[in-house]
C-alpha cells in the first residue's frame, strides 16, 4: 500500500479561524496509509512548499494530499512541488477545506469534523491515483488576431516582431478601429491619426503579418496549438492591387448613402474609400447601395476606371488557415441613440453621440475641425455634454460604468472651448472618474484653464423649443433644477461589446460576461486568458478601456502567445475519459453529449473512441455511458465509491460519538 502524506494549510486565518487545523492533522495522522501529516500557515509559500518537498524525501511519501483552498488556485502549484521532490504530479490531490468548508461555516467544531471528512475522502482517492503522463501535442506557430483596431494592431505587431506569422482579420474594409475616428487623445491631446497611421502602415507592411480586411471568421475548430479557421473573404469588387486611388469612380457614381466613418454626418458614394488613410488603400463597392451587378444596372464606375480595377464578378471566398493561438480584439460599438428616448436622441440632428462630436473636432472630419451644428452649420455658443448616457443606469440601460467617458467628455469640452473661446460648455455628471496617469490634472485643466462648467446631476429630459435644445437637469450640489437653452447636446454614450461578439464567442467556444464582453478566466491573475486555452483577449473586447490600457493588454496577450510558441510542443492534461474497448457497445450516446467533439465512432470496431487531445475531462460521457465502460482517469468509479464510503462511515462515527 502507498505511503501518504497530508499537509494542512491555515491560509492565514482563512481556514484556521474556523477549522481546528491541529485536530485535522492529529486525526489524519491516525488514518490508514497516512505516514506523515503536518500543518503550516501558508502552505503555498516557499517555506510551505519546502516543508512538502523535504517531508516527501524524508518519509518516502508516494502520494500527498494538501488540504487548502480550491484546486483552481493552487493545484498546479502543488503538483509542481511534488514533481520537484521526484513524485509524479498526479500523485498530489487537493482537499478543498476553504471554499467548501471554512468559508461556508461558522461553527468551529462542526467545520473541523467536516474538514476531517473531506481530507480523509481525498486520501482514499489519491491512494488509487495512477501516475499519469501529460499528452504531447504538436503546435502550429502562427497566430490569428481578430479585430484591426489599436489593440489588434498592437498584438499583431508584438507577435510578428517576436518572429512568428500573424493573420490579422478585420471585418470592415480598413484597419484602424475607433481610434482612427478620434481627433485628439487625452491626456496629452496628441493627434490620434498621427500616432495610429504609422502603426497601420507598419502592420500592413510587416513581412510576418498577413492582413485580411473585409473578412469574417466563419468557423473555428480544434484546440490550443492546432486551431483550424475558416475565414469568409467578402468581395470588394475592386482589386486593391490595381486601384490607383484616382477617385474618378466616385465622381460618376450616382448613389449617395450615409458615410459610416463620419457616423452619418456626411454621405459617401456606393463606390468609396472608407477614409483617405485607409489600409489597404483601395476603393470598394457597397453591394447594398450599388444599383446592381447582375445584370449590371449602372456600371459608370467601371467605364471610367482606367486601371481596370473594378470586377463585378468577384465572389465571396472561404479561406482555411491553421493557427496555434488566437487573440480577440474586436473592440466596441456605441450604445445606439434610439435607446435614449428620454433625450430625444434620434430626433434632432444637433444631438450628437460622442463619436460624431469627435468627427466634428477632427481636422479631417466633415467640417474640417470647425464646430458647426449639423442642422444649420452655425457655431454653437452653448453646448451641453451629458455623461453616463446609457451607463450606470441599471433600471433603463446598462448597469456598468463605461469608464472612458469622463475623460473624453473633459477632452470634448476642452477642445470645444479651444475652438469657440466665447462659447459655454456644461457637463452633467454623476461622478468624475479620472483615475490614470495625468488624468485628474487633465480634468482640472478643463475646469480651471478652459472654464468648463461641471454640474453634478442627471439630465431628465432634452427637447426642442424655439429653435433651442432645452436641457432639464438638476444640480445635486445646490439642490436646484437647471434649465439650459443649448445649441448642441453631446451624449457620452455607453460602450457596448461590438456587434456579433456573442456569435463569435460561440464559434470560439468561449464565454462572455453578463454585459456581452468577452470573459477572462481569472479577473486578477489571468486577465488576458479565456476559458479555452490558446485563446486570449485584448482591448475593449474584454471591457471598456482607453488606448493606453488597450495597448498594454494587447502586449500582455501577445506575450502569452509568444510564451506558448516558445515551447517545442504543448502538453494536454491527462485526466480525460477512456473507453474499455472490449465492453463498449457502440451505442453512441456519448458522441452527442460531448461538448468538445472528442468522441468519434470507430466504424471498423463498432465502438466509440476518445480523441485524447480534444477531451477536456468534463465527465459528461462518463455519467451518460449506460454500460459504465467509460471511466475518467484518476476519477474511476472505484475511487468515487471509496470516497463516498469514507464520508458515510465518518458520518456514522460522528453520530455515535455525539
Ligand atoms: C468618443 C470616444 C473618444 C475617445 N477618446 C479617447 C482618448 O482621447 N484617449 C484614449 O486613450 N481613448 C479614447 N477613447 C477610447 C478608444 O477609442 C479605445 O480605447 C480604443 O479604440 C480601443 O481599441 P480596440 O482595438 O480595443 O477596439 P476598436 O477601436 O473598437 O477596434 C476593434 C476593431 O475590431 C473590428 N471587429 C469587430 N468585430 C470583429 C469581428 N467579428 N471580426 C473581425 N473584426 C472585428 C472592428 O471593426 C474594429 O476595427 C475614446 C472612445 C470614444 C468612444
Amino acid at each position: 500500500m502507498k505511503r501518504i502524506g497530508v499537509f494542512v494549510c491555515h491560509c492565514g486565518t482563512n481556514i484556521a479561524e474556523t477549522i481546528d487545523v491541529k485536530k485535522v492533522v492529529n486525526e489524519l495522522s491516525n488514518y490508514p496509509w497516512v505516514v506523515y501529516s503536518d500543518d503550516y500557515v501558508y502552505m503555498c509559500s516557499d517555506p510551505g512548499q519546502k516543508l512538502i518537498i523535504e517531508s516527501i524525501k524524508k518519509h518516502k511519501l508516494e502520494s500527498i494530499v494538501v488540504a487548502c483552498c480550491s484546486p483552481t488556485l493552487h493545484e498546479t502549484t502543488f503538483r509542481q512541488t511534488v514533481k520537484i521532490a521526484g513524485l509524479n504530479p498526479y500523485q498530489c490531490e487537493i482537499a478543498n477545506i476553504r471554499e467548501q468548508c471554512s468559508w461556508v461555516h461558522t461553527e468551529k467544531n462542526e467545520a473541523t469534523l467536516k474538514a476531517i471528512k473531506i481530507v480523509k475522502s481525498i486520501v482514499e482517492k489519491v491512494l488509487r491515483n495512477e501516475s499519469l503522463q501529460p499528452i504531447k501535442v504538436p503546435i502550429t506557430k502562427r497566430a490569428l488576431v481578430i479585430g484591426g483596431g489599436i489593440s489588434g494592431i498592437q498584438a499583431a505587431l508584438d507577435i510578428a516582431n517576436g518572429g512568428y506569422e500573424v493573420i490579422l482579420v478585420e471585418k470592415s474594409p480598413s484597419i484602424g478601429g475607433h481610434m482612427i475616428q478620434l481627433s485628439e487623445t487625452f491626456p496629452t491631446l496628441d493627434c490620434s491619426q498621427c500616432i495610429l497611421t504609422p502603426k497601420m502602415v507598419e502592420v500592413s507592411k510587416h513581412p510576418n503579418v498577413k492582413l485580411m480586411t473585409y473578412c469574417e471568421i466563419q468557423e473555428v475548430t480544434g484546440y490550443v496549438g492546432n486551431f483550424k479557421v475558416k475565414i469568409l473573404k467578402k468581395p470588394r469588387y475592386v482589386d486593391p492591387d490595381k486601384c490607383t486611388l484616382c477617385d474618378e469612380c466616385t465622381k460618376v457614381c450616382p448613389i449617395v448613402v450615409p458615410n459610416e466613418f463620419d457616423l452619418g454626418l456626411t454621405g459617401r458614394r456606393a463606390i468609396y474609400i472608407p477614409f483617405p488613410q485607409a489600409i489597404p488603400p483601395s476603393y470598394l463597392i457597397d453591394p447594398e447601395a450599388c444599383p446592381g451587378f447582375l445584370p449590371i444596372a449602372c456600371g459608370k464606375c467601371a467605364d471610367v476606371c482606367e486601371a481596370n480595377a473594378i470586377d463585378f464578378d468577384m465572389k465571396p471566398e472561404i479561406i482555411e488557415k491553421e493557427v496555434g493561438a488566437i487573440v480577440i480584439a474586436t473592440g466596441f460599438d456605441l450604445y445606439e441613440k434610439k435607446n435614449l428616448t428620454e433625450y430625444s436622441a434620434e430626433k434632432h440632428p444637433d444631438i450628437l453621440n460622442s463619436l460624431q462630436f469627435e468627427r466634428l473636432l477632427s481636422a479631417s472630419g466633415p467640417t474640417l475641425g470647425k464646430i458647426l451644428r449639423p442642422s444649420d452649420h452655425k457655431e454653437p455658443k452653448e453646448i451641453v455634454f451629458i455623461q453616463c448616457a446609457g451607463s450606470r443606469d441599471p433600471e433603463l440601460h446598462n448597469a456598468y460604468c463605461s469608464k472612458i467617458c469622463c475623460m473624453y467628455t473633459a477632452k470634448h469640452a476642452m477642445l470645444y472651448k479651444h475652438h469657440v473661446p466665447d462659447g459655454k460648455a456644461y457637463i452633467f455628471y454623476i461622478d468624475v472618474r479620472s483615475a490614470g496617469k495625468g488624468y485628474e490634472e487633465f480634468v482640472q485643466r478643463a475646469v480651471e484653464e478652459d472654464g468648463v462648467v461641471y454640474l453634478r446631476g442627471k439630465v431628465s429630459k432634452v427637447f426642442q423649443e424655439n429653435g433651442k435644445l432645452k436641457v432639464w437637469g438638476v444640480d445635486t450640489l445646490t439642490g436646484k433644477n437647471v434649465e439650459i437653452d443649448a445649441d448642441m447636446v453631446v451624449l457620452a454614450m455607453a460602450i457596448r461589446p461590438s456587434k456579433g461578439a456573442e456569435e463569435l464567442a460561440k464559434k470560439l467556444k468561449i464565454t462572455t460576461d453578463r454585459d456581452g464582453f468577452f470573459s477572462e478566466i481569472h479577473p486578477k491573475l489571468r486577465p488576458v486568458e479565456t476559458v479555452t486555452s490558446g485563446i486570449f483577449i485584448a482591448g475593449v473586447a474584454q471591457a471598456p478601456k482607453d488606448i493606453p490600457e488597450s495597448v498594454s493588454q494587447a502586449g500582455g496577450a501577445a506575450s502569452k502567445v509568444l510564451a506558448l510558441f516558445s515551447s517545442k510542443e504543448l502538453y494536454h492534461h491527462p485526466i480525460i475519459a477512456e473507453v474499455n474497448d472490449e465492453l463498449c457497445s457502440g451505442c453512441k450516446l456519448c458522441i452527442s453529449l460531448c461538448p468538445y467533439e472528442a468522441r468519434k465512432f470507430d466504424e471498423k470496431k463498432r465502438i466509440v473512441r476518445v480523441e485524447e487531445i480534444l477531451c477536456e475531462g468534463c465527465g459528461a460521457c462518463i455519467a451518460a455511458c449506460p454500460s459504465g465502460v467509460t471511466q475518467q482517469r484518476n476519477f474511476t468509479d472505484q475511487q468515487i465509491y471509496s470516497m463516498i464510503k469514507t464520508l458515510l462511515e465518518e458520518n456514522d462515527k460522528n453520530q455515535v460519538s455525539s
